[in-house]
């Protein structure tokens, strides 16, 4: 059964997409820990991302990269996180998020709540800046 982030990729769940080449895909992270919290995955399916090829996480660090320098200029932060975790979906991603504390690297803190509205004008923000 195709991952919940395949299903994004295809089109076949909504989402706030970011950025996408043919091999990544960004969008922003439905329960973000901050605002601009965005999710960069391959397009294929490998559940771990250390299971990648090394061209391959080279190149979704350097996809991750522009994106990480869109989110830096559209929300205020000294600058952008990068946590993997990958205990939830089983499709390798990278969390970029904007922190100004170490703090805000805490995933078990009480996350942001956004209404559609805001996701929409993070995620405008932040494309207008690609
Ligand atoms: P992890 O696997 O790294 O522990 O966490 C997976 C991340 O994916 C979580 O931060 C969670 O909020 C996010 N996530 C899970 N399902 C969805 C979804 O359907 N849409 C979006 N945009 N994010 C999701």
């Amino acid at each position: 059964m195709a991952t919940i982030f395949s299903r994004i990729i295809a089109g076949e769940i909504p989402c706030y997409k970011i950025a996408e080449n043919d091999k990544f895909f960004a969008f922003m992270d439905i329960n973000p820990v901050a605002k601009g919290h965005t999710l960069v995955v391959p397009k294929w399916e490998n559940d771990y991302i250390f299971a990648l090829e090394d061209d391959e996480i080279a190149e979704m660090m350097v996809f991750a990269k522009k994106v990480a320098k869109a989110i830096e200029k559209a929300i205020p932060c000294k600058r952008i996180g990068v946590a993997v975790i990958g205990l939830e979906v089983p499709h390798a991603h990278i969390h970029l998020i904007p922190i100004t504390t170490e703090g805000d690297l805490d995933f078990k803190k009480e996350h942001v709540h956004l209404t559609n509205e805001e996701f929409l004008d993070i995620q405008k923000r932040i494309v207008e800046q690609l």
